[in-house]
């Protein structure tokens, strides 16, 4: 080839490259306001519901979520692919097989649920869904593909395209019965989800093998975004916990003197590798030290509080865990309080994209409420650190943030105390208001007690009034208004109510990913 050929081709390239990531970009913004579309649709739908059917809307409202018309939308449009040009059962059953491998790929887009959700910038409830909704479709397929074969009568397990795909279909079984055990021995379920999923993957690869070359490229894509991702979380784990001269991450346990077995506890981990938090992140906590059994368990926790090292990167993070009967049992039975031991992160992970259509931020709205029960302070307190920062550096529109906990225990307050008055401090501007109710304690005509930087801090005794708390921020906001929930069910399910209710005044919820449970058994959902 001479020169100018190669001269030619570089220049051919650079304009063909060009075009090819103009048709990319156009792809992505027609799929982003097909996306918007549905979803305002779907809004739309409910608005109208609300208005003329309020009680129907409410009992709807509670079952499904605001995705359904989407799912619907999934479900029929997945069911005309099963019958639009299929003439025979034969072409029913590769169609189904076709679809089943095609829906293989969001399945197993990510190695694990928060890596997806983080990768796509959306919520580990809304990743969850996509995920357990596309499985449910590749086990209806695969169960449509598997009835026409045996229909056939052309089933021979010895055959090993069909040994493969028998292996295939009772992996697949496998995955949907373990379920079963997944609240109760959640550990083992995890090791044996993905066991059965390297298995599945590897018999319908077999299984394949000698079909179109569409059906095994659907196959060798999940195949390989599976072990993409799983490559990089490790590397960045990796990345995390070693650097020069520093192995692993370093835990303190700073517990409260006689404290009481339900109260919470923070942890300190110095970090070998310093990034810059967001609000909302949380990390994958291991501790080797806690026990043999605890060796491969990695734990979720919001990361409360840095501390800055070089530049705005954190040296240092805390963490808030409210002792349940496992892992967060184990580390206040095995480590001395004030003693260093390793701990290894994966993370972060988080914090979702927030706003209708993912577009926002906390700090685009006027006006932010956030309500918490219990260990749910854990994940607003970053939150409000984050806004003030913002505030005071003119980069959000916040003017007003109202704090309203309601702790169980009246000694939950001096696990957190430093930390909310380190941000009635910071806030210059008079735009923070924090409120705590202590349920422990009946309601006192010396209420509320104050303290903290000019007595910012009020204490109350009683229960919160959720509704009047929220019917008085609504008449009283400045612009748009968020109200963030991190509270027991019970309570989410109040102000959500309520929400819905004023959805009109320009009200928005943000449930928060991290939720607290209401009794030691119960998982909070994700
Ligand atoms: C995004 C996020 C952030 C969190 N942040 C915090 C925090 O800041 N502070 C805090 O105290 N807690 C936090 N949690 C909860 C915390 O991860 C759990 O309390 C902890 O993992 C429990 O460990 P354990 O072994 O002591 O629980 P156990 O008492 O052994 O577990 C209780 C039960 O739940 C099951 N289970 C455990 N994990 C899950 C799971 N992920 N899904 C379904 N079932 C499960 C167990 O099998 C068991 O049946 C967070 C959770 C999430 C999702």
């Amino acid at each position: 080839m001479n020169v100018p050929e190669v001269y030619s081709i570089a220049v051919a390239g650079s304009i063909i490259t060009l075009l090819v990531i103009r048709a990319i970009m156009f792809v992505l913004v027609a799929c982003r306001l097909v996306a918007c579309l549905l979803l305002s649709l779907s809004t739309k739908s409910s608005r109208f519901l609300f208005i003329y059917f309020p009680k129907l809307y409410h009992r709807v409202s509670r079952v499904v979520s605001r995705y359904f018309l989407l799912q619907i939308l999934y479900f029929c449009g997945t069911a005309a692919c099963n019958f639009i040009g299929v003439g025979s059962t034969a072409q029913a059953g590769s169609r189904a097989a076709q679809l089943a491998v095609v829906n293989l790929v969001p399945v197993l887009l990510a190695s694990s649920h928060d890596f997806g959700a983080r990768m796509l910038g959306i919520s580990l409830r809304t990743y969850g869904s996509i995920h357990t909704t596309s499985s449910l479709m590749v086990f209806i397929q695969s169960l449509i593909h598997t009835a026409t074969v045996i229909h056939r009568a052309t089933f021979s397990p010895a055959e090993p395209q069909q040994f493969y795909g028998s292996l295939g279909g009772l992996t697949l079984l496998l995955l949907c019965v373990s379920l079963i055990i997944q609240r109760r021995y959640y550990e083992i379920f995890l090791k044996a989800h993905l066991a059965c999923t390297i298995f599945l993957i590897y018999s319908l690869w077999r299984h394949v093998q000698l079909r179109g070359r569409f059906v095994r490229l659907c196959v060798a894509t999940s195949a390989a975004l599976f072990m993409a991702t799983f490559t990089l979380r490790v590397a960045r784990a990796l990345f995390r916990n070693l650097a020069f001269g520093k192995f692993f991450c370093r835990l303190t346990l700073n517990s409260q003197q006689g404290s009481n077995p339900g109260d919470a506890f923070e942890v300190k981990i110095t970090l070998p590798r310093p990034w810059k938090v967001k609000a909302g992140e949380w990390i994958k906590l291991s501790v080797p030290h806690v026990g043999l059994f605890y060796l491969f368990q990695t734990h979720r926790f919001v990361v409360v509080w840095s501390e800055d090292g070089s530049g705005s990167n954190a040296s240092s993070i805390s963490l808030l865990i409210k002792p349940r009967s496992g892992f967060t049992r184990r580390i206040l039975d095995r480590i001395q309080p004030q003693t260093e031991c390793r701990a290894w992160i994966d993370g972060p992970y988080g914090p979702s994209r927030i706003g209708r259509f993912g577009t926002r931020t906390v700090g685009d709205y006027g006006h932010v409420v956030m309500f918490a029960t219990d260990i749910g302070i854990a994940v607003q307190i970053p939150y409000i650190r984050e806004t003030l920062t913002g505030i005071k550096e003119c980069r959000v529109r916040t003017r007003s943030i109202t704090l309203v906990w309601q702790m169980d225990r009246s000694n939950a307050l001096d696990e957190v105390r430093q930390w909310l008055q380190d941000l009635v401090a910071e806030d210059k501007s008079y735009n923070l208001q924090l409120l705590v109710y202590d349920a422990s304690r009946a309601s006192s005509l010396k209420d509320p007690l104050r303290f903290g930087e000019h007595d910012l801090i009020q204490v109350y005794g009683g229960e919160v009034n959720w509704q009047e708390q929220l019917e008085n921020e609504i008449s009283n906001r400045k612009g748009r208004l968020l109200v963030m929930v991190s509270a027991q069910r019970h309570v989410r399910e109040k102000i959500r109510d309520f929400v819905q209710e004023n959805v009109y005044r320009d009200v928005e919820l943000l449930d928060l990913e991290f939720q607290p449970w209401a009794s030691r058994k119960r998982w909070c959902p994700i």
